[in-house]
C-alpha cells in the first residue's frame, strides 16, 4: 500500500494536471460542464442493463468510513444507502463501520492497517480540500490513489468542500452525490483500474444528464463492470481467508 506522500510526489508540484495525464496515479470523479445528452442517452441501456451472473451470494465488502469532514448523521445515512444501492446492482454487499479519525490527520492512517484485509476498504473524507489544489482540479470529488495501475488497493478519499459545492450547484442532495461519489472510487479500487469509460457510474465526467440519472437511481456500473466486481470481490475474499488460515486468525 502506497502512502499518501509517496503517491502524489511523482508529480510536478507546480504544474495542474491533464485530466487523462498518463503518469497521474489519482483518479478523480468531476462534474462536467458540458451536456452530452446524447452520448448519455446512446448508452444509457448498457448502464441500465441489470447485472448478469445470478447468484452471488454472501458476497460482502466491509467499509470503514474516517470522517475528518463531520458529515451529518442524516447525510451519511443517506451516502451510505446510495451507495450500498449501486453496489447492490452488481450483487455486491456493503458492510459500513465507522471509525474515529486517528490523530493527525489523513495520512495518519496507517498503510498497513489499510493492506490489512483485503475484504475491506477504508473511505476516507477529508476536508478541507485545499492541500490538493494544485494537483486536483477543483470539480474533483474523490481520488483513488492507487500505488499502480492494476493492483489490489484499499484506500479512497472524498473531498467533503467539493461534494458540498458540487450538490448545492447541480440542485442534488449531499448524501446522493456522496454516495454516488464512494460508488465511483470503490468501483476504481474493485476494478483495479484508474481507467473510465463512456457511460454509467464510471465515467470520468457526469454531465447534467448523469447527475438526473443519478437522482433517479439509474446512474450504476455497466453489466460488465458488475461481473468484474464481483470476480473481484470474490478473490479477495479468498485472499483474506488464506491471509487468516496462514496466520491463524480469523476477523470479522
Ligand atoms: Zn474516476
Amino acid at each position: 500500500m502506497i502512502s499518501r506522500d509517496s503517491g502524489r510526489g511523482t508529480r510536478g508540484s507546480g504544474e495542474r494536471p491533464r485530466f487523462w495525464g498518463p503518469a497521474s496515479r489519482h483518479w478523480r470523479l468531476r462534474i462536467s460542464a458540458a451536456l452530452s445528452w446524447l452520448l448519455a442517452w446512446t448508452f444509457l441501456g448498457a448502464a441500465q442493463k441489470p447485472p448478469s451472473g445470478g447468484n452471488s451470494p454472501n458476497l460482502r465488502i466491509t467499509i470503514w468510513v474516517h470522517d475528518y469532514a463531520r458529515v451529518k448523521p442524516s447525510t451519511l445515512a443517506r451516502a451510505e444507502r446510495e451507495a450500498t444501492r449501486i453496489l447492490g446492482e452488481a450483487e455486491v454487499n456493503l458492510l459500513w463501520q465507522s471509525y474515529s479519525p486517528p490523530p493527525g490527520g489523513p495520512g495518519a492512517v496507517p498503510a498497513s492497517q489499510a493492506a490489512s484485509d483485503a475484504t475491506l476498504i477504508r473511505v476516507i473524507f477529508v476536508e478541507p480540500s485545499k492541500a490538493y489544489a494544485l494537483t486536483h482540479p477543483e470539480e474533483t470529488l474523490g481520488i483513488t490513489p492507487m500505488s499502480r495501475e492494476g493492483e489490489r488497493d484499499t484506500l479512497v478519499e472524498v473531498f467533503l468542500d467539493r461534494v458540498r459545492y458540487q450538490a448545492d450547484y447541480s440542485g442534488l442532495s449531499v448524501g446522493v452525490l456522496l454516495g454516488h461519489a464512494i460508488a465511483h472510487e470503490l468501483g476504481h479500487v474493485l476494478l483495479r483500474t484508474s481507467g473510465h469509460v463512456s457511460t454509467g457510474i464510471m465515467r470520468a465526467g457526469w454531465t447534467p444528464e448523469d447527475l438526473r440519472l443519478a437522482d433517479s437511481g439509474l446512474l450504476i456500473f455497466t453489466s460488465r463492470q458488475a461481473e468484474l466486481i464481483r470476480n473481484e470481490v470474490r478473490e479477495r475474499a479468498k485472499e483474506q481467508a488464506a491471509t487468516e488460515v496462514a496466520t491463524g486468525t480469523h476477523s470479522q
